[in-house]
């Protein structure tokens, strides 16, 4: 047995065979009420996170110091990634039932952190699509928010065990989904609407960002040991920064040929950065 994180994990377990559950059996598990969309619920996560930007947009103008401002930065990077969360809801279409409402709410969300909306919604939905295919996985380039580069990242890179990527016929949207990983962000975890439940996200991006939580705790009896169970965060999820670190380091190409394959090392990359 190895340790890690807290948990056991046997060493002969392989993440990258093909699991003994079928997507339709995780799909059953989760209770019937996590599909339902409530657009007025959805609404009052807009209100709340347009309330605090602007709670802090008047601090910041009261205090305009030196001392503030260090403090503003990153306070409300995080809630413009709040309302960059909101909008994903939006492009998935799990805002609200009504086509339009998703639509023009996430086009007003997502315009006024300056992301494009619609080209967004529609690479975001060939991630899912296709994660895990080493051949057609896109992943949309962030213009300006550091919190969805580094969210992003976290949640399809390192972890104790590597986790695979497919090629060709061993692809499928469900051994590609199961290659994602949650994390847990402490504090943050509420105030960014719970994106780091992303395995079943990645799954089910139909299931409103506020029935995650319930979702993933009703599959993950199912997935078994493909679920890799988050390091719980301290009130500030300062634990990550070490995956980051550890999976810059390790994590450089994934090899031309073979249909599994894992990230490897470039040991010049390694060494080149160790003489600077
Ligand atoms: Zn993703
Ligand atoms: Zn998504």
């Amino acid at each position: 047995m190895e340790k890690f994180n807290g948990g056991h994990y046997n060493t002969d377990f392989d993440p990258s065979a093909p699991p003994p559950f079928k997507i339709a059996e995780i799909r059953a598990a989760i209770p019937k009420h996590c599909w339902v969309k409530n657009t007025w619920r959805s609404l009052s996560y807009v209100l709340r996170d347009v309330l605090v930007v602007s709670a802090l947009i008047v601090a910041a103008m009261k205090f305009d110091s030196w001392f503030f401002w260090p403090i503003y930065w990153p306070l409300q990077g995080t809630m413009f990634w709040a309302i960059f969360v909101l909008g994903h809801d939006c492009g998935h279409g799990s805002f609200s039932d009504s086509s339009m409402v998703n639509s023009l709410v996430g086009h007003i969300l997502h315009s006024s952190i300056l992301v494009p909306y619609h080209g967004w919604r529609i690479s975001h939905k060939t991630h899912h699509q296709n994660h895990g295919n080493v051949e057609k996985d896109e992943s949309w380039v962030p213009i300006f928010v550091m919190w969805l580069d580094f969210v992003t990242y976290l949640h399809h890179h390192g972890y104790t065990h590597k986790l695979p990527w497919y090629r060709g016929q061993e692809w499928s949207y469900l051994r590609g989904g199961l290659t994602t990983v949650d994390r847990d962000y402490g504090w943050i975890n509420n105030i960014h609407h719970d994106i780091g439940t992303h395995v079943v996200h990645h799954l089910f991006p139909q299931i409103p960002h506020y029935h995650l939580v319930e979702a993933t705790k009703a599959a993950k009896p199912i997935f078994g040991k493909y679920y890799r169970e988050p390091e719980k965060s301290s009130p500030l999820p300062f634990h990550l920064i070490k995956y980051l670190i550890q999976s810059m380091k390790q994590d450089h190409f994934v090899s031309d040929i073979g249909d599994v394959i894992f990230y490897q090392t470039d040991p010049q990359l390694n060494k080149k950065n160790h003489h600077e």
